[in-house]
């Protein structure tokens, strides 16, 4: 661990604050983006939006408006700072509607980027000369970065990328990897994937299970599974493509991510209803919202990640300082069901619940298009494999559902094997 990630929360806070202060006069200097933006909420220069007790009065920063304004003479956006010489490398990232966005980074950029990946990663407790193995196409997006903070630790680090199952069980069986990094989905795609090689997954030499790309790898249930299934501690990291590669990762106490990118990015949490900045109080739930400290290529202030995270500020045991996150669910895949608001990932927790007798599996399946849904909400459940369906079991999970989410579900109980299982990110609700 370096020195940076154990001083004390109010010393980072004051060093955060003066980062923040040369950010807003660079993107005052550098960015149209923000120029208009701010200008438009009446602050008119870095003096007046003044320094980080005062950030929660200025506009937040959502990905449609950046999309906004691209244009094919600025493919990036007018939130671009950097000249075309100073931009080393531009990742995209997946975007639903067709087009990607481009996320360019200058050398010191990238080196903050992987400087913060490091730690994120190191927090899990892999130690320098051990070896990782990866699971991470390194493609276009944003994820290749990680790739680079593996070496900064010291890792030997075995690329094998998404998809080649095969090939990935070889390597744990014959280079004995201490490590693997991979979505929770695949992690728990290889469970069953190595059971029905007759593969022994859990007497392998993996002993930490580091899970990244979407959310579950911290729901209990999940995580007791992934955790039998390959005898191995497992951890998870977060990051978002516009703000940076794995920002947050979990240490050997498996309680929320602890900011690995601190110094470089500032977390706020909001009402992702009302847009109304939150108290980092522990307990507290909201939206991430994540603000570049010292980024030159396309500074982002204020931008919603989507990510729906709960807040963690009892002191770690491992002595890293400062709020840690644990990610619920990404806003985007939230139903509000009579006013309640349903996280897909929720369901498949509680859901877990009744395991021996279910696989894990689920499948939300809205009756309407949008957000708002009419109870009761239809989920198919997966079955464990041998189990047979049995209206009892049905009633039981529809009843916890009701009392832990307080929502009305209408629970089909389905054969194991008959819910897709991916070897990439899980969709878990059925569009
Ligand atoms: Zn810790």
């Amino acid at each position: 661990m370096t020195g940076a990630e154990t001083l004390p929360w109010d010393e980072q806070r004051a060093l955060d604050d003066a980062s923040y202060r040369t950010q807003l006069s660079y993107l005052f200097e550098r960015s149209a983006f923000y120029r208009d933006k701010l200008g438009a909420a009446g602050v008119d220069s870095a003096a007046a939006a003044g320094g980080l007790d005062e950030i929660a009065q200025l506009p937040l920063t959502d990905k449609h408006e950046l999309r906004a304004t691209h244009t094919s003479d600025n493919p990036v956006g007018t939130h671009l700072c950097a000249t075309r010489s100073e931009i080393v490398r531009i990742y995209s990232t997946s975007g639903t509607t067709g087009s990607p966005s481009y996320v360019p980074l200058t050398a010191g950029d990238l080196d903050n980027w992987v400087t913060g990946s490091a730690r994120s990663y190191a927090a899990s407790g892999i130690a320098p000369g051990q070896r990782i193995v990866s699971t991470y196409n390194a493609g276009p997006f944003v994820a290749g970065a990680a790739l680079a903070a593996f070496e900064r630790i010291g890792l030997c680090h075995i690329p094998i990328g998404t998809g080649n199952t095969e090939r990935l069980l070889a390597a744990i069986q014959l280079l004995r990897p201490d490590a693997a990094v991979l979505t929770p989905s695949y992690a728990a795609y290889l469970v069953e994937a190595a059971a029905e090689r007759r593969i022994d997954l859990r007497h392998s030499s993996v002993e930490r299970v580091l899970v990244a790309g979407e959310p579950g790898g911290a729901e209990p249930g999940l995580r007791a599974q992934l955790e039998e299934g390959w005898g191995a501690r497992v951890t998870e990291a977060m990051g978002i493509g516009d703000i940076g590669v794995s920002l947050w990762g979990e240490c050997e106490e498996q309680d929320g991510m602890h900011l690995g990118a601190r110094g470089f990015v500032h977390a706020e949490v909001i009402d992702p209803q009302t847009g109304a900045s939150l108290e980092l109080e522990d307990g507290v739930t909201g939206e991430l919202v994540l603000t570049h400290l010292r980024h030159r290529a396309a500074p982002l202030l204020r931008f919603r990640t989507r990510d729906h995270v709960v807040i963690r500020t009892s002191p770690c045991s491992c002595g890293r300082t400062g709020p840690r996150v644990r990610c619920l669910g990404r806003t985007d895949d939230m139903l509000i069901v009579r006013g309640v608001n349903v996280f897909p990932s929720a369901v498949r927790e509680v859901v877990s619940g009744f395991a021996p007798a279910v696989s894990g599996h689920i499948l939300v399946k809205p009756r309407a298009d949008g957000v708002k849904q009419e109870p009761p909400l239809p989920v198919s459940v997966e079955l464990a494999e041998g189990a047979s369906a049995d209206a009892t079991l049905a009633e039981a999970i529809r009843d916890r559902l009701r009392s832990v989410l307080v929502v009305q579900t209408r629970v089909e109980l389905v054969p194991w094997g008959s819910l897709h299982r991916s070897e990439y990110k899980s969709r878990l609700v059925e569009h």
